[in-house]
Order: C-alpha cells, then structure tokens, then sequence
C-alpha cells in the first residue's frame, strides 16, 4: 500500500461548472508535491452533474475519490465527512468553486514544513465581493471575536491545510453541528496566515 502523503478535501455542491478546471489546476501543482496525493471530492447531494464528473475522475484518476450524500447536508458537514476519510499527513480543504486558488497550496505546504500545524489563507481583500457581502463579513467576525475567547482569526474561510495530528482530533470531537474555522483555532498547535 503507498502512503498518502498530501490529501485535499473538496467539498460540492451543484460544481459541475467548476469540477473539471478544478481538477486540472490542482493537477498542475499536484505533480510537482514531493508525495503520494489523493483528492477527495464530496458530493453534497448535488442536482447538476457534479456526482457523475466525480465519477468519471475517479475512473481515470485512482487519486481521485469521491463519498457522495444521499441529500443535502451543508458545506460544513461535507467538509466533516472528508476529514474522516482522508489518509494523508498533511490535509487541505478548498472549495470547488475556484475563489480558493489552488496556487497558493505550495505556500500552505512550505509553512507545514516549517513546523506549523494549520495554516489558513486569509483574505488581504473582498474587493471582488459586493458591499453586502463584505460588511456582513466586517460585522460577523467583528461579533464571534467578541463573544469567544478563542481568538478566531478574521477573513479567512475554510481554505487551509492542518497537520495529521490536528485531524485526528477533529475527528475524535464530539461537536455535531460544526464551525470547523472555530474548532480549528480552538484546538491550539502552532497556527499561521
Ligand atoms: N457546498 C457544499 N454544500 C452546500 C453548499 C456549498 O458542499 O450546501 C460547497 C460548494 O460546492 C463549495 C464550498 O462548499 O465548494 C463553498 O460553497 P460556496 O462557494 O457556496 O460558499 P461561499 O463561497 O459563499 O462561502
Ligand atoms: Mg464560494
């Protein structure tokens, strides 16, 4: 059995727009890692083609795997299912929906080399989202750093990479209903941008 060393969790929702671009930008980096890959794709109950895109990956691609829900259960709970299946020692989630930009994973990775246990991308700028969006996002951080004493830290999203050990306890947490960007900084272990 070859070991996996680097392991992507991809959660999807109604991608079939994005699936196949995705693949071939996280490929271009992916051959390059100095390790087994495997990327997981968690199909959220889409209605649109995704689940068969998957499919067709993983026909072609053995590193290519896929879980697929009977329905919708939210991006969290897709996110949650792929951090139980995943093999590899260093562990990155992004979306499917191309606004994480699979470029930057060599940066994530170069920091988990250093001795950092989550690295997380953060947002320098929302100049592409509208003003709604963006002062949603002001407001919303603003409150959950108020009413935590976790420091939780501001702009970023899911888009990260975590260390084996992080996962492993992730997954051993009891919490149902899940903020994984919380429990991430939650758990302590060396952190960075
Ligand atoms: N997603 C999912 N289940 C959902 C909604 C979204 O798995 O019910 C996936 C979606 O395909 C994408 C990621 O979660 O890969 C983030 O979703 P979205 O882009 O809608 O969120 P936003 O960018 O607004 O945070
Ligand atoms: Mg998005």
């Amino acid at each position: 059995m070859i070991m996996v060393k680097y392991s992507f969790v991809i959660p999807i929702y109604n991608e079939e727009e994005n699936i196949i671009e995705l693949y071939n930008r996280l490929m271009s980096i992916v051959n390059d890692l100095d390790g087994q890959t495997e990327l997981v794709l968690i199909d959220d109950g889409s209605q649109d083609s995704s689940l068969k895109l998957m499919s067709d990956l993983n026909q072609k691609d053995r590193r290519v795997k896929y879980l697929s829900f009977a329905r919708n259960f939210g991006h969290q709970t897709a996110v949650t299912a792929g951090l139980n299946f995943v093999q590899g020692e260093a562990i990155i989630i992004l979306d499917a929906d191309l606004q994480d930009p699979p470029e930057l994973i060599p940066a994530l990775i170069e920091k988990w080399k250093q001795g950092y246990h989550v690295v997380y991308a953060q947002r320098i700028s929302r100049m592409q989202e509208g003003w709604f969006k963006r002062l949603n996002a002001y407001i919303f951080y603003r409150i959950l750093n108020r009413l935590t004493n976790i420091n939780i830290p501001t702009d970023t999203g899911d888009f990260c990479l975590m260390s084996r050990q992080v996962v492993d306890i992730l997954n051993s947490m009891p919490e149902t209903n899940r903020y994984i960007r919380g429990l991430r900084a939650w758990v302590g272990f060396p952190q960075t941008a």
